[in-house]
């Protein structure tokens, strides 16, 4: 390909270690859920992934379903692999998932070992890889014993399909139980991504300290709230946006008078130091030592440059913490 990555890519961003793993991750990460799809036009795409790579976002974030058409997240990244990363590929970290829905029949949803490791097998042959660099239990399966679902992370780390294993939308009970017995195979949990942001802090009294004390780091999700957290709804829902497209999981319907009302103030706060609310929303995150890395998507190469360059501000203030909180309790 004619792809040469930007030189200066790693003095560009700033890298956490996981939890108390080996592994460092850029501040940001690239998840490819929406806009990655069959839906959705490759050289958009491509430019996405360029980017962030030549800031140094060296990590993307996948699942056996993301599209639509599901699955085709995970061609699509492994078509621009081969043409733009071939000769990168010890420099990324790939990560993908198994626990929502993918294939018809009892052995295609949630935590079986036969669903999990059948996934895995077929994540990585649309892909084109030979192992992912973190693989995760998507969500905790009521009905499977949990040793089970976590014998199949560590035996698709001892196989050598992945480096590493991570569990998302476990609950602290959960996630304590599952790094148990995890580290009791020789496989520790590396991280944890669970949905956080201004909108939805479940994480706070409990799952963040229990990720502290099993040593796993963790990657908040939809840190944006799909978009509502950014500048993108203050005049409406623009046609090209995850509300206004007929595929994207946010709805109209989310968009309430009082919903906007507080991305109005947050925004003002955001502005009053010269930040996007964008922006404002992942230094926010960026407050707690647990975060090791902010999972946003992006629709635009715009709104990563504009993310990656919030980064350089100084932390929030107790200041500015204080009137999130009265501007979110309304
Ligand atoms: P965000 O909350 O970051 O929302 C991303 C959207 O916000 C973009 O598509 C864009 O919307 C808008 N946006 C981003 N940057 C800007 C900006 N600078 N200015 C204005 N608007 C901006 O994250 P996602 O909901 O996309 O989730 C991120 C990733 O997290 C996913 O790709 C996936 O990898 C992972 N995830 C994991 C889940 C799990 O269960 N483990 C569940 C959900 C997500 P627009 O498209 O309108 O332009």
């Amino acid at each position: 390909s004619s792809y040469l990555p930007a030189e200066q890519r790693y003095e560009s961003i700033a890298y956490a270690r996981c939890g108390r793993s080996g592994l460092k991750l850029p501040r940001l990460s690239l998840g490819l859920w929406h806009n990655f799809g069959g839906v959705d036009v490759l050289e958009n795409q491509r430019a996405l992934l360029r980017r962030a790579f030549d800031l140094g976002i060296t990590h993307f974030d996948l699942a056996n379903n993301y599209g639509p058409p599901p699955g085709s997240a995970e061609e699509n990244f492994g078509r621009l692999l081969r043409q733009d990363f071939a000769a990168h590929r010890d420099e990324l970290i790939i990560s993908t998932k198994a626990g929502y829905g993918m294939w018809a029949g009892p052995y295609g949803d949630w935590g079986s070992r036969k669903y999990i490791l059948a996934s895995l097998d077929q994540s990585l042959q649309r892909m084109g890889i030979p192992y992912v660099d973190i693989f995760y239990h998507h969500r905790p399966d009521p009905e499977t014993p949990l040793e089970e679902s976590m014998t199949a992370l560590a035996d698709a780390v001892k196989s050598g399909r992945a480096l590493y294993a991570g569990v998302s939308n476990y609950n602290a009970v959960q996630t304590r139980a599952a790094a148990a017995i995890l580290r009791s195979l020789g496989v520790p949990l590396l991280i944890h991504q669970p949905v956080y942001n201004m909108f939805n802090r479940w994480v706070e009294p409990e799952l963040l300290p229990a990720l502290t004390e099993v040593g796993a780091g963790c990657i908040p999700f939809s840190p944006l709230a799909q978009g509502l957290l950014t500048n993108r709804y203050l005049q409406g829902i623009p046609e090209d946006s995850r509300a206004g497209r007929p595929t994207g999981f946010l709805k109209a319907g989310a968009i309430t008078p009082a919903v906007l009302a507080k991305i109005r103030g947050l925004h003002e706060v955001a502005q009053q130091r010269g930040a996007t609310l964008a922006q404002f929303a992942v230094l926010w995150l960026l407050r707690r030592p647990e975060i090791t890395t902010v999972l946003i998507g992006a629709s635009k190469v715009a709104q990563i440059d504009d993310i990656h360059a919030g980064l350089k501000f100084p932390p929030l203030t107790a200041a500015e913490i204080t009137r999130v909180d009265q501007i979110l309790a309304g």
